[in-house]
């Protein structure tokens, strides 16, 4: 059977030119970064090459990026760092609902810490009101920590007026870039946050790579201790051939993303038309917001998500319900559900997120394979009626 991947919000296949360029690096760039010798310096040039151009994908200077292993640790060291370098007698971070889990967790533990977090709603379309977080600042505010793209909607929030916000009220600002980076052009300076997390398998370099922005002058406490490291921020001897593989895939979706987001954005959309005009009673979860351009969450009335994510497996199609991290969970995504949808709607809800492979073809045929599994989940469903 031939297999079509639509579930990048999840995960990327590593680039060819990116397989072929970690090849050698595995082979030729073995030296600890740390050593003196010829084999440490190599290693040594190739990390801080890599940090040049993993900043000058976020327009900003090597120093302000901390290579990490992934979305998850660079959310961790933002939220953790920041909170703990603080020794205020109380402390306050705002956050979203609809954040991923690596933000959200972290929150709950802080909390357990004697933290206290503000979780905003967002409106029906997916979006966080700016207007929420001017109201949710307090005197002992340290943090606000707002995602910039959402990955199970896709839709884009309005960080650029958060970090106005925080910059005006002293508090610094992390957002959680990793369902931006490699979608969308980031340029943290414009933007304006002051930490700023992207992972490398969102953007078809392996797993285990990642990064954190951190503006200058911003102290975190370091997450990892032991030698020095990433500047005192992250120690542990480097991958530098993870770090080159996030720069490699950095640098093919910086040259290619204007392209590719037009590319994606017109499959996508065209995708939404063709299950809209043959499928009765679907809704796109997010679709009056600004979306990244990859990604479409779409509402099956009366069909269960997993059912369908089973159902279009059978046919070849990878797809997601809900987001990948609560995959094989019951519960309903968080997100849906901040979002207003009912218990109901949010289980009924189907996430697709194209890439570098899908092509117009591939569309079609996942177009054809919904109508055929929703119109026969239907059959069985006993909750299900048409409207019309
Ligand atoms: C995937 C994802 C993460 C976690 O990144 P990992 O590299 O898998 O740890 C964090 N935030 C968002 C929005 C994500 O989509």
């Amino acid at each position: 059977m031939r297999r079509f991947y639509f579930d990048h919000n999840a995960t990327t296949p590593v680039a060819p030119e990116v397989r072929e360029m970690l090849g050698s690096a595995l082979s030729e760039v073995y030296g600890n970064a740390s050593s003196i010798h010829h084999a440490g310096q190599v290693a040594k040039q190739k990390l801080e090459q890599a940090r040049r151009q993993t900043a000058s994908f976020l327009h900003c200077g090597p120093k302000e990026i901390v290579f990490t292993s992934g979305g998850t640790e660079s959310d961790n060291l933002a939220i953790f760092g920041v909170i703990r370098r603080s020794t205020a007698p109380s402390r306050h971070l705002i956050t979203s609902a609809i954040e991923h889990p690596a933000v959200l967790a972290s929150c709950a533990q802080l909390e357990r810490e004697g933290v206290e977090v503000t979780y905003l709603p967002v409106s029906p379309a997916g979006v966080v009101d700016p207007d929420d977080v001017r109201r949710a600042l307090r005197r002992d505010t340290v943090l606000i920590s707002i995602m910039h793209a959402n990955n199970e909607t896709g839709v884009v929030q309005p960080i650029g007026q958060i970090a106005r916000i925080a910059r005006e009220a002293g508090v610094l600002f992390h957002s959680d870039g990793v369902q931006a980076a490699g979608r969308v052009r980031v340029n943290v300076r414009t933007l304006g946050p002051d930490l700023y997390s992207i992972s490398g398998h969102k953007f078809y370099a392996p797993k285990g790579t990642g990064a954190l922005y951190v503006r200058p002058g911003v102290k975190i406490m370091p997450l990892l201790h032991g030698g020095r490291h990433e500047q005192d921020r992250r120690a542990g001897t480097e991958n530098v051939p993870g770090s080159m593989a996030l720069a490699a895939a950095a640098g093919w979706m910086e040259a290619h993303l204007d392209a590719e987001g037009e590319r994606l954005s017109e499959l996508r959309d065209h995708l939404e038309a063709s299950v809209l005009n043959r499928v009765p009673d679907v809704a796109v979860n997010g679709g009056a917001a600004p979306r990244l351009p990859n990604t479409t969450s779409l509402c099956f009335e009366g069909v269960e998500g997993e059912a369908m994510v089973i159902a279009l497996d059978l046919r070849g199609f990878a797809v997601s319900s809900g987001s990948a991290c609560s995959s094989g969970a019951v519960e309903p995504s968080h997100v849906l559900i901040a979002m207003g949808l009912s218990r109901e709607r949010a289980k009924a809800s189907l996430r697709i997120s194209l890439g570098r492979g899908n092509n117009r073809e591939q569309v079609d045929a996942l177009a054809d394979a919904i109508s055929q599994s929703v119109a026969h989940l239907r059959k069985l469903s006993p909750t299900y009626t048409a409207h019309a």
